[in-house]
């Protein structure tokens, strides 16, 4: 089988940051590096659903709700893909800043009852807000 593209770049120059992977079919995928790859420190399982729970609720209930095909978590556990359309880096860079910061304003993880999430009890608000307020510095400092 084909290396696939996500597997091409090499993860020994990663840093904690914001980078645009490439487009297809008119759709943008951004690799939003909360943590440094193979660094020993990863995010959490239960801190990851929530974080995913909080951000695609605040980026599909932004002005650019329109522009929003997805977001969510990697599986290696060092930061999440968005995925967009009609949005430069600029875009993506300010509604990031303006999502993380509003995340740390939430006193409940949005879609939380059993019916609503597939593994509803394993959230973590506390350490999902903890990283979403750590990356808004790295978005901070691009
Ligand atoms: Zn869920």
């Amino acid at each position: 089988m084909d290396k696939i593209p996500s597997f091409s770049k090499n993860h020994d120059e990663l840093k904690k940051g914001l980078y645009l992977c490439g487009t297809d079919h008119g759709v943008t995928t951004w690799d939003l590096r909360f943590k440094t790859p193979n660094g020993g420190d990863y995010l959490t399982p239960a801190a990851m659903h929530t974080t995913e729970h909080l951000i695609a609720t605040i980026v599909r209930n932004s002005a650019h709700k329109n522009d929003i095909i997805y977001f969510g978590p990697m599986g290696c556990r060092t930061g999440y893909y968005l995925l967009t359309v009609n949005m430069d880096y600029s875009n993506v860079k300010n509604l990031l800043k303006e999502s993380f910061a509003l995340a740390a304003s939430f006193t409940e993880v949005p879609g939380n009852k059993r019916e609503e999430c597939g593994n509803y009890l394993e959230h973590d608000l506390c350490a999902a807000k903890k990283d979403c307020a750590e990356y808004l510095e790295v978005l901070n400092s691009l």
